[in-house]
């Protein structure tokens, strides 16, 4: 099946309209129609070739939402009409210890949504800037949202997984003082989340202009990263800080800020490496760095489930499809509220 899409030749062209195929579902497929994708900073990275590996022609997108439009033979979760939404993750080993414990995200044969090897045209997986995909059903999730919400679900699909499994993991909720740095797709999620699990919640943020606004989404604090004043008055007082920022930066600057057994976790994932922290900032208080990596397809279930029942969405722009290399360089100024949604049925025009 040949479908409209939009993407890019090379990592110096502009994104452009294109057509590309996908393959007739086959019995565990799940054929959908999509509504609404939402437009992520890794997109930015992997189609401008910021990061190793780009296959050309790419179409990014990997927060797509939308409706069944076909089923395989197999299928049996779904059924045509059903409100769904992909992820970040396609295919992937199915029997690894990772995928056993819902954790396909660290499979080693994970297949992303975009750029990863795969058996159908053109030989790597092309992603939802487009007007459908095709995707074993596994991999496919369940949107319990009202329909009229569905532009502002999709950035759940990797901004808030991204941030739910690390606040998730190192057990965000009441009691806990958890920051969030950079207020972007993930930041903005990261907040609302952290909020809805009941920890109490420091934004922090480069942009003055951001202040209110990150009050707004459920900060209790709000610290303007640029003010070393504002920064020392929350010395060694954190239990988790969830970093999102996708410039290389001075990570030492919130390493300090966690208490004894604090743990800053990395999300961002920047085209050149932070500077190296200081050890002693994490010997001295047993600090620890980590990273994660989006999340499994189960616990991206009950991230969506939990956003329904507790009436959470992203803050979004929708876009057309021809607004997306504009959409792009303002996410690079930092200048959208939070997120850019595509909507799709634009690519038809
Ligand atoms: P985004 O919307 O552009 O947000 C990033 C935010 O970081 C900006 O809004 C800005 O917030 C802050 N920032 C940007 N440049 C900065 C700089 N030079 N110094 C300090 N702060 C800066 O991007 P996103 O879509 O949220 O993605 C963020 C990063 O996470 C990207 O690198 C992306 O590839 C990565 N990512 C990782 C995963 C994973 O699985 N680990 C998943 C998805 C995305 P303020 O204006 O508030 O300062
Ligand atoms: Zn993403």
């Amino acid at each position: 099946m040949s479908v409209k899409a939009y993407g890019a030749y090379a990592g110096d062209k502009p994104l452009e309209p294109m057509e590309i195929t996908r393959r007739a579902p086959g019995p565990h497929d799940v054929q959908i129609e999509i509504a609404f994708c939402g437009i992520c900073h890794s997109d930015l990275h992997q189609v401008r070739a910021e990061w190793a590996g780009t296959r050309f022609p790419c179409v990014p997108g990997h927060e797509i939402v939308g409706w069944v439009s076909a089923v395989g033979a197999h299928v049996t979760g779904f059924q045509p009409g059903d409100l769904v939404g992909v992820g970040c993750i396609v295919d992937s080993c199915k029997h690894c210890e990772d995928c056993a414990s819902g954790l396909e995200n660290y499979c080693d044969g994970m297949v992303g949504t975009y750029n990863f090897p795969t058996p159908d045209a053109p030989g790597w997986t092309l992603g939802g800037y487009s007007q459908q995909i095709v995707v074993h059903e596994r991999y496919v999730l369940r949107v319990r949202h009202a329909e009229e919400q569905l532009a502002a679900v999709a950035p759940l699909l990797c901004a808030g997984i991204t941030t739910w499994s690390p606040l998730r993991h190192w057990n965000a909720g009441p009691g806990k003082k958890v920051g969030v740095v950079g207020i972007g797709g993930l930041g903005h999620m990261g907040i609302k989340l952290a909020h809805a699990m009941g920890a109490h919640v420091v934004a922090f943020t480069t942009s003055e202009s951001k202040r209110e606004a990150a009050m707004a989404l459920g900060a209790d604090e709000v610290v303007v990263s640029r003010n070393a004043g504002e920064m020392t008055a929350h010395a060694k007082s954190f239990d988790l800080i969830v970093n999102t920022v996708a410039a290389p930066h001075d990570l030492d600057a919130f390493l300090v800020l966690l208490k004894r057994d604090g743990a800053m976790v990395l999300v961002g994932a920047p085209a050149t490496p932070h500077p190296s922290p200081g050890v002693f900032n994490l010997i001295t208080k047993r600090r620890t760095l980590a990273g994660s990596m989006i999340g499994g397809i189960p616990e991206t279930q009950k991230m969506l489930d939990f956003c329904a029942e507790h009436g959470i969405v992203a803050d979004i722009e929708l876009v057309r499809a021809n607004e997306i290399n504009t959409a792009y360089e303002r996410m690079l100024k930092s200048d959208v509220k939070y997120r850019f949604v595509i909507d799709n049925a634009t690519l038809a025009a």
